[in-house]
């Protein structure tokens, strides 16, 4: 069981912030690059990029990341 809890979504009330990390152009990880609501009827999201902060982008759902990842499938 992990014992941390994440904060709650103070959109919605209802969902938790989850942290989410990514990986840099060099492949070194970035933790915690973006945080997202996980209540799937609000999305609020925060993240960081190249220094700067953005709030509540729209969150592209699966079929651009399936496109996507055909494209460079050798
Ligand atoms: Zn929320």
């Amino acid at each position: 069981m992990e014992n941390r809890s994440w904060p709650k979504c103070l959109k919605c009330g209802k969902g938790d912030l989850l942290p989410l990390s990514d990986f840099g152009s060099q492949g070194a990880p970035i933790q915690y690059k973006a945080w997202v609501c996980t209540n799937p009827d609000c999305r609020y999201n925060i993240k960081i990029r190249n220094g700067e902060i953005y709030l509540n982008e729209p969150i592209l759902d699966g079929a651009l990341h399936t496109r996507a990842r055909r494209e460079y499938t050798p």
